[in-house]
């Protein structure tokens, strides 16, 4: 054997197929088979009886013989792959089609590579990873989803429906549905109409989702809204779900209910509806902080308001209750916590309750004490720098507290002054009218009756009342009423 013959030195490797003599079959034909030699000839079933033959130095027909008896089928052809290409052609075979095969090893046979394949024991890879369906020519993955695949179809679902519904949509309806056009043979209004009345009389339960884009809902929703003469702002407001039902206009896109507020935003983006200004928002609407920072925004710029008049109070639960936002403000323990949301949240600015009231001007001078209003601030500040006194405002405290068991009232008084063991209760009646017109003010003037009553029988108590008229003139009255009361009592001078 003159290894010349092979263009690549290992020859181990190569299927060929040269004219050899038998050599020395008479002598080797009595040769026991060893245990190498069978589990070789299993191993290389790819390869010629002759190459085997020359290999084993064994006669042809002992190696074919000795192939039958183990059940082995040893390659006839003549080919050439070397070992790179055969093991390129092991890992492509089963992935490839036939064609991609031949193209990468043209020098085989489409027979020769399917005899490879087999002494190879390759398999192919009977899995489609993509199909292109034979209807539409899409390429999709070629899925369950996608294909009957069990039933090996290479049409895809989307076009077994197409034809399916096509057939249906006649044989129930009558409507004829263009095999290009499909469902948009048909504008929105005409299938809304179908809901109603289709050419063979019966209706149709729904309108199909294809035809469910934005624009079509919004022209639809302009269609219902001009049936039911629905054509002003407030009036949408007040549209709920019931409406929708009753319109039969309720769908779901990707499993969510498209809900009276989508359709008036898809519709009307202009109007820029917030969910709050509906008639219901929905439950846990404003767990979200985006939406509370959403709706506070809004509110705001809604109502012209400026950051120190949000800071001032302009942020009131009468006004947000009036927006709509009362879900909003049940989040918040107090109107304030919701200012220092804002300050921090939308602002960037950390404040402190504190600065909330000194901006209200009910923080007193001293920076930590609150009163109930500005002309509290003021007399507070008045008699305890003014007078220099040693005031303590007990009212926003809750800290001190009277009950008036006549009329079954408890009393928590503005203001407190100690002195020799005693205590002077001071109230600042601010809203007192002598000649009251309206029921708020008219049970003002008569709980500060009593509240005077009550003060004046305590034998353990002095009492002062202040009101509006004596802040008046430089504090005239406190000073005065203030001077009189220590004169009296302790016949003490104050300037
Ligand atoms: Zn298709």
């Amino acid at each position: 054997m003159g290894s010349s013959h092979f263009p690549i030195s290992s020859s181990l490797f190569f299927i060929f197929d040269i004219g050899i003599n038998d050599i020395g079959v008479f002598n080797m034909s009595y040769k026991k088979w060893t245990d190498e030699e069978i589990q070789f000839l299993k191993d290389n079933q790819y390869k010629s009886i002759k190459e085997l033959s020359l290999l084993l130095n064994r006669s042809k027909s002992a190696i074919d013989l000795k192939g039958r008896k183990l059940g082995l089928k040893f390659y006839t052809e003549s080919l050439i792959l070397n070992h790179e290409e055969l093991e390129k052609f092991k890992i492509l075979y089963p992935q490839l089609k036939r064609k991609q095969l031949k193209d990468i090893f043209s020098n085989l046979s489409y027979n020769q590579i399917q005899e490879l394949a087999f002494r190879l024991n390759l398999k192919k890879n009977h899995k489609l990873k993509y199909c292109k369906c034979t209807c539409c020519g899409v390429e999709y993955e070629y899925t369950d989803q996608n294909f009957l695949t069990k039933l090996n179809h290479k049409k895809c679902r989307n076009c077994r429906n197409l034809e399916q519904n096509i057939t249906e949509y006649y044989n129930k309806y009558g409507i004829i549905l263009d095999s290009k056009k499909y469902f948009f043979t048909y504008s929105i209004i005409q299938w809304y109409d179908f809901l109603f009345k289709t050419p063979n009389g019966k209706k149709i339960k729904f309108i199909p989702r294809e035809l469910l884009n934005n624009e079509n809902l919004a022209i639809l929703f302009k269609h219902v809204l001009n049936l039911n003469n629905i054509n002003t702002r407030s009036q949408i407001l007040k549209l709920n779900k019931k409406f929708l039902y009753e319109n039969k206009i309720c769908y779901k896109i990707n499993k969510q209910e498209i809900s009276i507020y989508d359709y008036i935003n898809i519709t009307f983006p202009e109007m820029n509806i917030k969910l709050w200004e509906m008639v219901r928002t929905p439950n846990n609407y404003f767990d979200k902080e985006d939406n509370i920072i959403d709706a506070l925004k809004w509110v705001v710029i809604n109502r012209n308001i400026s950051e120190d008049n949000v800071l001032g109070g302009a942020l009131t639960s009468t006004l947000f209750r009036k927006l709509g936002l009362r879900m909003l403000v049940e989040k918040f323990n107090t109107m304030d916590d919701i200012i220092i949301f804002y300050y921090h949240k939308i602002l960037n600015k950390n404040i402190k309750i504190e600065d909330i009231y000194k901006s209200r001007k009910l923080l007193s001078k001293d920076g930590t004490t609150i009163c109930n209003s500005t002309e509290e601030v003021l007399v507070f500040d008045f008699i305890k720098y003014t007078m220099n006194l040693n005031i303590k405002c007990i009212s926003t405290q809750k800290t001190k507290s009277f009950y008036n068991e006549k009329y079954n009232e408890y009393y928590y008084p503005d203001f407190s002054l100690e002195y020799l063991n005693r205590i002077i209760i001071i109230e600042y009646f601010g809203m007192y009218e002598k000649n009251p017109k309206t029921k708020l003010y008219i049970e003002y003037k008569n709980k500060t009756f009593r509240k005077i009553e009550y003060y004046k029988s305590r034998k353990d108590i002095y009492f002062i009342d202040l009101y509006p008229q004596d802040i008046r003139w430089d504090y005239k009255g406190v000073k005065n009423k203030l001077a009189s009361f220590f004169m009296f009592n302790f016949n003490n001078n104050i300037k």
